[in-house]
């Protein structure tokens, strides 16, 4: 018995999820942690990261089908990877990818996942907690089958090194990926424009801003108050949808999901979709006109007023009281 982590890379190092899901991992104290790692060849740092999370084999799949992302492919490594590790608990993160990948590995399978999972909460039964409705509500699931397979919701654990180092000793792998598993395939991948919000999953401060900006023109003061607290800006869907702000910048079911330690989220109202991205952040400061608005009723602290006067003041009483972020 062991369990197989999906694991990416985020250039030379570990992915943030890939830290969370390898606690997790290590967390359910189920045997052996493999590693599986996609996108890309072992590093020093990555195998690095790997022993420090207590890992015992990295196993890493190469050749024609590895070199783009294609889902399918994924699944074989998955299965490939499973059969070495002798596993019979699979997660990887919940990732839009993680999900696809291992929805792919279960469908070839014929047997059943769970996405989103907060925590595992019996053993035999397989039993776990997830996140549904875009995180607004939590379900029980049990998993019948001999092999769990499962994704892990965003943020359910703080990433921790292990007690002890793993081995992390790199096992190639050898995959036979057919054409069947390249019918979709990643052929191009641009990356997002640099901006202050390129960071936004990992700020530690984010400054939101919603419809009550008023238009394109209306974020100067988000922009200077995230510049001040070293943080990043993000956006509700009403914004990205009519071109405001580019979408890498929304927070929500269909965005980014955040934790930051302070969310001031500035003239949102806090609809159930925005609020699924930002609720695990550990602090709100909502800035409404409406103190009835959802986020002002949800929020730690809410200040009630124009966006457009309350923030260039905060940001001014910051600057001129010589404040510096954290680091
Ligand atoms: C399937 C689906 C997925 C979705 N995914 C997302 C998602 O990922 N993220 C997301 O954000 N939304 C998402 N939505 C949309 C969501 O339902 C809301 O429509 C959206 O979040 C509302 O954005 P908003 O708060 O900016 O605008 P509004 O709801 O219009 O709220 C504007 C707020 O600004 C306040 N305001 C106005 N002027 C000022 C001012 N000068 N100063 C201060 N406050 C002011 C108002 O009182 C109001 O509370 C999704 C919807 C669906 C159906």
């Amino acid at each position: 018995m062991s369990v197989l982590v999906i694991v990416e890379r985020e250039g030379e190092r570990l992915s943030l999820v890939s830290l969370e899901t390898l606690t997790f991992a290590r967390g359910l104290e189920h045997g052996d942690v493999h590693a599986l790692l996609l996108g890309g060849s072992a590093s020093d740092g990555v195998v690095a990261d790997c022993a420090a999370q207590g890992v015992a084999v990295v196993h890493v799949p190469s050749g024609p089908g590895f070199e783009r992302h294609a889902a399918a492919a994924a699944g074989l490594a998955v299965e490939a990877a499973g059969r070495a590790a002798r596993a019979d608990v699979v997660i990887a993160g919940g990732t839009n990818r993680g999900n696809e990948i291992l929805a792919h590995l279960a469908g070839r399978r014929g047997i059943g996942m769970a996405a989103n999972v907060l925590r595992v909460v019996g053993k035999d039964p397989f039993v776990v907690e997830r996140q549904v409705v875009g995180g607004n509500a939590v379900e029980t699931t049990s998993l019948t089958d001999r092999v769990r397979v499962l994704t892990m919701a965003g943020h359910a654990v703080e990433p921790a090194p292990a007690p002890a180092p793993g081995a992390a000793t790199v096992n190639p792998l050898d995959v036979a990926v057919g054409p069947g598993e390249l019918r979709a395939q990643v052929v191009r991948t641009e990356r997002r424009e640099a901006g202050d919000s390129s960071g936004l999953t990992s700020a530690r401060v984010v400054v939101g801003a919603g419809r009550g900006a008023g238009g394109p023109d209306g974020f100067g003061g988000v922009d200077a108050l995230a510049a001040t607290l070293g943080g990043a800006v993000g956006v509700s869907r009403v914004v990205t949808s009519l071109g405001w702000r580019p979408h890498h910048e929304q927070v929500g079911q269909t965005g980014s999901r955040i934790s930051p330690d302070l969310y001031i989220p500035c003239g949102i109202s806090g609809a159930i979709q925005h609020w699924a991205g930002c609720q695990s952040s550990k602090a709100i400061l909502a800035i409404n006109t409406d103190p009835e608005a959802p986020m002002m009723t949800k929020a730690t602290y809410a200040v009630v007023g124009d966006m457009h006067e309350v923030v260039p003041a905060i940001t001014e009483e910051l600057q001129s009281g010589g404040w510096t972020p954290a680091r």
